[in-house]
């Protein structure tokens, strides 16, 4: 920090207060985690100045021999964890993964003499009509993705988001009783809608979900099927997540983040069998620019870690963890979407205390206690207002706390929203100072036994 604090001081100022927030307030974002000193110095090095757009060993630059190394070794590493034919780890982000697999799937599967052509290897070949054809071709396909109410991602689909303009989208949603997915439904959406790609993955679901029946889902209209695995990609990685409930043997291409529940540096990844290979190898210059490979280092080392033993009992501890908070709120008389929940997420709907999502995460916060609003299904309040509050256990899983301890988390949480009250706007709230002060002293003061 004193270099940083040479150059810029008010960067070292937000560093440090950065860490002692992450260390003082109990972090309950279920796509946060803490990743390893061994990944964060593997991100933070001389790998960041050098460029290596291409593939392992076809580079457009000379002098790629290191990043060779590491972008091998984290495809190799991903392989084996996930038992996938091929990996891709270039994608710098989720949404990148995501892009990357769309394209490769629309090159795979768009019947186009033009597309074919806009491959690399042609481009330069391609006229004037050819790019008229490629785009009306390509903006005629169709996606169905799990709705965002339901738990589903932007990205999937939808329109603040680049691939909501790239497809005609239509999404699945949950049986408005149970709130779990009800697979005749999709199907039936699919014979209706006859989708070229069936999106199956999410964002705030609290279930698992049956990858063996969307597949056959897939397969009985003949679309591709992609997981989006970002969210519970360490339960698959330490084998909570097997057989129906393992994406990887069902899907035919599968993305994920390494910085959730895999708790690796920021990053995507795609895995596919050798069908796919060659086009998700395509994401560089397709959709990505030259790759990081500072992060790729990072990513090689944390799937390193994600094959130890330990690993598998500490994905075991996140989904404990999450149904001993769930329980703990239930018992208290919180209302949950579908009741519990079987991953590493609880979402708790909010009305149930008489507030919307803003002003709950903000009573939340002012007690030390950093959770996200999210929408529930059929939510009343919106996008922006929410009804809910979504929790997750890998940030606290990894500081090792357990069980017991998800109890007293849930008698905090339960404690703010209990004496919070609306105030006069949907982001307004009243709640006692002298509460929220007490409530981030015993949050830190748990803490504190977590280093
Ligand atoms: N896919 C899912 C299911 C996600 O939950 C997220 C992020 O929250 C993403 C993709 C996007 O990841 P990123 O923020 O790395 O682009």
């Amino acid at each position: 920090l004193e270099v940083i604090r040479a150059v810029e001081p008010r960067v070292a100022d937000a560093i440090g207060a950065e860490l002692a927030d992450q260390r003082e307030s109990l972090k309950l974002i279920a796509s946060e985690n803490y990743a390893s000193p061994a990944t964060l110095l593997a991100m933070g090095n001389w790998f960041s100045d050098k460029y290596a757009e291409g593939t392992i060993g076809r580079r457009f630059y000379a002098g790629c021999q290191n990043v060779d190394t590491v972008e091998a070794l984290a495809a190799e590493h991903a392989k084996e964890l996930f038992g996938a034919a091929h990996a891709y780890v270039q994608p710098h982000s989720g949404i990148d993964a995501n892009l990357v697999a769309f394209w490769a799937i629309l090159a795979d599967r768009v019947e186009s003499p033009a597309l074919k052509k806009a491959q690399v290897r042609q481009v330069n070949d391609l006229t004037e009509a050819d790019w008229f054809a490629l785009r009306r071709e390509l903006g005629n396909q169709r996606m169905l993705g799990m709705s965002l109410d339901a738990g589903g991602h932007l990205t999937h689909g939808f329109r603040p988001n680049i691939s909501g303009k790239m497809f005609d989208q239509r999404s699945y949603g949950t049986d408005p009783a149970t709130g779990l997915i009800d697979y005749d439904k999709v199907a039936e959406a699919a014979r209706e809608f006859k989708p070229l790609i069936l999106v199956a993955g999410y964002s705030a679901y609290p279930r698992k979900v049956n990858f063996r029946i969307m597949r056959e889902i897939a397969d009985s209209v003949g679309a591709t099927f992609m997981v989006d695995m970002a969210h519970f990609a360490g339960l698959v990685a330490g084998k909570v997540f097997t057989g129906d409930f393992d994406p990887v043997p069902h899907a035919h291409i599968v993305t994920t983040t390494t910085h959730k529940s895999l708790r690796g540096p920021r990053g995507g990844m795609v895995l596919c069998g050798p069908e796919l290979a060659d086009q998700v190898d395509r994401g560089c210059p397709m959709v990505l620019g030259g790759p990081l490979p500072h992060v790729m280092a990072a990513k090689a080392v944390a799937l390193a870690e994600a094959r130890r033993p330990d690993f598998a009992d500490y994905a075991q501890r996140i989904v404990d963890n999450a149904q001993a908070l769930a329980d703990g709120l239930l018992r208290r008389g919180a209302k949950l979407v579908t009741g519990g929940t079987e991953n590493h997420l609880v979402l708790i709907d909010v009305t149930g205390y008489g507030l919307t999502g803003r002003q709950a995460e903000q009573a939340l916060l002012d007690s030390g206690i950093v959770t996200n609003r999210n929408a529930v299904p059929q939510d009343p309040n919106g996008a922006w207002y929410t009804s809910g509050i979504r929790i997750g256990t890998p940030a606290l899983t990894t500081r090792g706390l357990g069980t017991a301890e998800m109890d007293q988390t849930a008698e905090l949480i339960h404690t703010v929203l209990n004496q919070t009250t609306s105030g006069e706007s949907k982001a307004k709230y009243v709640l006692d100072p002298a509460l929220a002060d007490t409530v981030s002293k015993q949050a830190s003061d748990l803490l504190a036994g977590f280093p």
